[in-house]
């Protein structure tokens, strides 16, 4: 065969037909257009589930900005201290949350906690005045929420309905990255497992803006990407979306992710306070 012309055969095998008409070279489906690759090909499963575990993360961070959640720091000690319960025992963990929107407890610097296993969260500021300090216990930042998306309060807003002006309350969000520091060295501990990197992405989503997107769990030499972990909540939330016209054709193959105890918890608590779910409540 002489250079530049092309091998049949070959082409053959990358785009195969039957009687005439395209199939997908991976698994054979007649219709292998670019919904089939991203939602439905067993093949590529493996990249539609980390695309879908991005989208679910980022409609539950969506949620956030009109279910302010005060508890944040108070949940992120709770997985903690659950996800390593055989390590570190119950009350032994506790939180000094020195955020300029909590208003930052002057003795923030000095704080060791009471408890065996104590957290800091502040800017990167403090935590770099910190680290200065004598004497300072060893110290691991785990996570960096970038700037404009850890929640501090609430703020309202007008806005016209129906020819009237109406107040509506939205989260409002700390203007500085703001830093989740273990003051202990997190290499004494196991790293996380699958369950309980879930179950963080769970607790980050619904309460930070853009939920995990961009986020990375540090633990020792460790790195766990948090955006593109798939958590049943987030599956919830997508099906109720629509935006999948048919809800089986994306789910059936690759199965939906189980929920947590603590997807079923927050899906439950929403229910309640809003009468709906997360996502539908933004509507
Ligand atoms: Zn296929």
């Amino acid at each position: 065969m002489s250079k530049g012309e092309v091998d049949a055969s070959k082409l053959t095998a990358h785009l195969p037909r039957e009687r005439g008409k395209c199939i997908c070279p991976l698994c054979g489906d007649p219709k292998p257009d670019t919904w089939h690759y991203h939602t439905q090909c067993s093949f590529t499963s493996h990249l539609w589930a980390e695309t879908l575990g991005a989208v679910d993360s980022l409609l539950a961070g969506i949620c956030s900005l009109k279910e302010y959640d005060a508890s944040l720091p108070k949940k992120l000690v709770e997985w903690f201290e659950e996800s390593f319960e055989d390590v570190v025992g119950m009350d032994s963990v506790d939180i000094c949350n020195a955020t300029p929107g909590s208003g930052s407890p002057a003795d923030a610097l000095n704080w060791t906690g009471l408890h065996a296993w104590p957290f800091l969260l502040c800017t990167p500021k403090t935590l770099h005045t910190f680290l200065k300090v004598p004497g300072r216990p060893t110290s691991s930042l785990l996570l960096i929420f970038p700037a404009g998306r850890f929640p501090k309060g609430t703020t309202s807003v007008k806005k016209l309905k129906n020819g009237k002006s109406i107040k509506q309350e939205f989260t409002s969000y700390e203007s500085e990255d703001i830093c989740l520091v273990l003051l202990r060295n997190a290499r004494q501990l196991p790293v996380p497992t699958k369950e309980a990197l879930e179950e963080l992405v769970e607790v980050i989503a619904l309460s930070v803006l853009l939920g995990t997107w961009g986020l990375t769990l540090a633990w020792g030499k460790e790195r766990f990407p948090l955006d593109n972990v798939r958590t049943g909540l987030g599956d919830q939330l997508l099906l109720e979306t629509g935006f999948f016209s048919s809800p089986c054709s994306a789910y059936s193959l690759a199965g939906m992710a189980p929920l947590t105890h603590v997807a079923r918890a927050s899906a439950q608590s929403h229910r309640r306070e809003s009468g709906s779910v997360p996502f539908t409540a933004l509507a």
